[in-house]
């Protein structure tokens, strides 16, 4: 739309839109409002698009992921996770956020022990998984439910909001009125139900790149989530397949200045799962700062010989303060972030 279009041609562009049977999402820059067309090729007429009061242009976005395109948004993201009883996050842009916590809640003593380790050492918001994706049905599967109220009332308690991993569409009612954000984990990435559930909330969603996905497949899965009218999507590189057997996963540093050409979209990156051994995790995050990521998903534990699910990557709660120290002057340098948790907690 031309620069200060009043609203009365916008909201026409979009009664119109609907008319021809396409979904309209509205995305108001800085300086302009782009209005997306989405629906089946063939069915919008675009000069009578053209012709409408305030319309500068129609332009075709031709990439296949639309909505998550830097076409249709030109300025980076800015995601927000949290709000109501604790502070609200932001991602994105300038905005850099360190996720931390256990791989998995063991029980409600180690997490909050955990939960204030990660907290003090700067990370804002807290990660626990309740159902755990694992190779093995004989590995430990996760506490469910009740796992869940412990992580919120963890979260509520030290001003913290929660990402929590959500792997079945028959989970996301239940989990809804407890999470912050849905973790998608990389062996759901192109579970395109869950992807329209998750899209149908209107809490953010963190989703993990597949283990054989491509960035553009990645951003069609992303896709499926703001087609349902759910902006709040972070990307998150947490490694991938390759011959190299040396380490867990390879952390695809490419990815991230490519997603950032591609997308408006925050991202982050896991080397927690992709090193999946401490000794390699600091580098790692360090490195994907470097890329121009807007923060980590780090996984601690004070006692990772004892951990139910991913102890060999788990950082001890020092190290990873020390680690989220040098993070910070990363993010100096690429013009990013971190809130710092005090000032959070007083918004
Ligand atoms: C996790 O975050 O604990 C997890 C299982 O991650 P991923 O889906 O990336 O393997
Ligand atoms: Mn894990």
């Amino acid at each position: 739309m031309n620069p200060s279009t009043p609203d009365a041609s916008i909201d026409r562009v979009v009664a119109e839109i609907e008319k021809m049977g396409s979904k309209a999402h509205l995305s108001r820059g800085q300086f302009r409002t782009v209005i997306g067309a989405v629906g089946e090729e063939g069915t919008l007429d675009q000069n009578h698009l053209a012709s409408l009061d305030g319309v500068e242009k129609v332009v075709p976005i031709m990439k296949p992921y639309k909505l998550a395109s830097r076409e249709f948004h030109e300025d980076d993201s800015i995601v927000e996770i949290g709000g109501g009883n604790v502070p609200k996050v932001k991602v994105g842009g300038k905005h850099a956020m360190c996720i931390s916590g256990p791989c998995a809640v063991e029980n409600e003593q180690m997490l909050y022990k955990i939960a204030r380790h990660v907290r003090d050492g700067g990370a804002t918001v807290l990660r626990g998984g309740v159902f755990k994706p694992r190779t093995s049905p004989y590995s430990f599967q996760g506490l469910g439910l009740e796992a869940l109220k412990w992580m919120r009332a963890c979260g509520d308690e030290l001003g913290m909001p929660i990402c929590v991993e959500v792997m079945d569409t028959r989970q996301v009612a239940d989990m809804e009125p407890y999470v912050d954000c849905f973790q998608i984990g990389a062996r759901n990435m192109q579970n395109f139900d869950l992807l329209r559930e998750v899209g149908k909330t209107r809490r953010a969603v963190l989703l993990k790149r597949g283990l054989a996905a491509t960035v553009k497949d990645w951003l069609l899965s992303a896709e499926y989530v703001l087609s349902q009218g759910n902006r709040s999507v972070i990307l998150c590189e947490r490694g991938i397949k390759t011959f190299e057997d040396s380490i867990r996963y390879t952390m695809d540093i490419s990815s991230i200045p490519v997603a950032a050409a591609w997308s408006h979209l925050p991202m982050i990156v896991d080397p927690s799962h992709a090193a999946g051994k401490r000794d390699f995790v600091g580098a790692l995050a360090l490195a994907g700062m470097a890329a121009g990521a807007h923060g980590v998903i780090v996984e601690v534990h004070y006692n990772p010989a004892e951990a139910q699910c991913d102890g060999p990557q788990a950082l001890l709660p020092a190290t990873f303060k020390t680690l989220m120290g040098q993070l910070k002057a990363i993010a100096a340098v690429t013009g990013k972030q971190f809130a710092e948790v005090g000032e959070l907690a007083s918004v």
